[in-house]
């Protein structure tokens, strides 16, 4: 069998490519799957070698077998210079954003961002003399208008946290990187509810990408797990912030995280394809105000995503319809009736979730006046199934 090279890879379909990158079975005995390498210390043959540290690795918080896989398969995927791997998904935006920024500097925040990013910004960036500021999700090449002298960092994420904007990422890179602004901007987008498979942000002008793995790359509830992927002239930054502050990937997490992404692929697939299903079975109700998916004609933002994106996951919101007086206790009624749509933070799994979205600390894209949003995560179960189940929330709200 001939070793695995780049050029396999050139012109591969994402399914062939998730089911060979990152190891290679010729490096390790023909396994087919990396080793699990449990690490501290690594020795080296003589103090000559240690000196120089003229060896492959050195240390279990620098990388293993089992670290190096998952990063090689995620560089293949984000076609980054380099990834890091760190312990959940929020981490994987606080560490690239103190890996940037510095006292002094200005940050740009998406406001539909994933709302314990703005937490971070708003209590540990400010206090470290950070200045932020929030953008509408839709501003595209308007971001010029906001950019300081002191601007450092543009974040993106696209759709947005539960409301799904999507945002011109292309018209945000264009600006930022413009050489009259006579600054360095580092522009970041968390790129989880795409994934790579549907997304490659680096392509896009997007300076280093971020994953809370803990989602679709898991694709089990049963790991919290970030990655962050940069681009050449950013990575040595972010690599020597992993290195600086003592951040490193658990080697089962990996070990879990690489084999999550051989099937990421089809499984993609089927919440695609049922979460377009039932958004547009929700959509035909007369007790849905609005269906909040990026995938729908109707929706604002549609011919972005369908120019940019490939496809589309399984995540999305829909406003339950009601007058403000009774919102809440219909959007309790609905959840409560609900069986197989679990109450639960976080998605990517296999299994559904429903969770009532809460906007208060949102500035410019606040809560719907139409009803409450619920937000939905349509796992891998029959459709039918799903919505009998959302057809008896529906019943018990309209019973409020
Ligand atoms: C869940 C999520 C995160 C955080 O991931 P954790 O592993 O739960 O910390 C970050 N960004 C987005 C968009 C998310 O949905």
């Amino acid at each position: 069998m001939k070793k695995k090279n780049d050029t396999l890879y050139g012109g591969a379909g994402s399914n062939t490519r998730l089911a060979h990158m990152g190891h290679d079975p010729s490096g390790y005995h023909g396994f087919v799957n990396p080793p699990v390498v449990h690490a501290s210390t690594v020795l080296f043959p003589d103090s000559a070698t240690m000196e120089k540290r003229a060896q492959k690795y050195t240390y279990g918080t620098r990388a293993t077998p089992t670290t190096d896989a998952l990063c090689a398969a995620f560089d293949e995927l984000e076609g980054s210079a380099g990834t890091i791997l760190v312990p959940s998904g929020l981490a994987a935006i606080s560490v690239p954003f103190l890996a940037y920024l510095s006292a002094g500097d200005h940050a740009l925040i998406v406001d539909s961002v994933y709302s314990p990013c703005r937490n971070f910004c708003n209590t540990m960036l400010k206090r470290l003399g950070v200045e932020i500021d929030y953008y509408d999700p839709e501003i595209g090449a308007d971001i010029a208008k906001l950019i300081k002298p002191n601007t450092r960092l543009i974040h993106t994420e696209a759709p947005g946290s539960n409301t799904m904007e999507m945002q011109d990422i292309r018209a945000i890179t264009t600006e930022a990187h413009k050489p009259s602004h006579g600054r360095d901007i580092v522009v970041t987008m968390d790129n989880t509810w795409a994934t790579p498979l549907y997304f490659r942000p680096l392509d896009f002008g997007v300076d280093v990408s971020i994953h809370a793995t803990t989602k679709y790359p898991s694709g089990h509830s049963d790991i919290i797990m970030g990655s962050v992927h940069a681009n050449a002239k950013h990575w040595p930054a972010l690599e020597e912030a992993r290195i600086t502050m003592g951040i490193c990937g658990a080697p089962d997490d990996s070990y879990q995280i690489l084999r999550g992404l051989r099937t990421m692929g089809i499984r993609l697939e089927h919440h695609q394809k049922s979460a377009l299903d039932v958004a547009k079975w929700l959509e035909g109700r007369d007790d849905v105000a609005r269906v909040l998916h990026p995938a729908l004609p109707s929706f604002p933002g549609h011919d972005i995503w369908k120019r940019d994106f490939k496809g589309a996951s399984g995540v999305f919101s829909f406003v339950l319809k009601s007058d403000a007086a009774k919102s809440r206790e219909k959007a309790h009624a609905f959840l409560d009736a609900l069986s197989f749509f679990g109450l639960g933070y976080s998605w990517g799994g296999y299994e559904s979730l429903a969770v009532p979205v809460n906007l208060s600390d949102r500035t410019i894209r606040t809560a719907p006046t139409d009803g409450a949003l619920i937000r939905l995560q349509i796992g891998l179960e029959d459709i039918a199934d799903l919505k009998k189940d959302l057809e008896a929330g529906f019943a018990a709200a309209a019973a409020v």
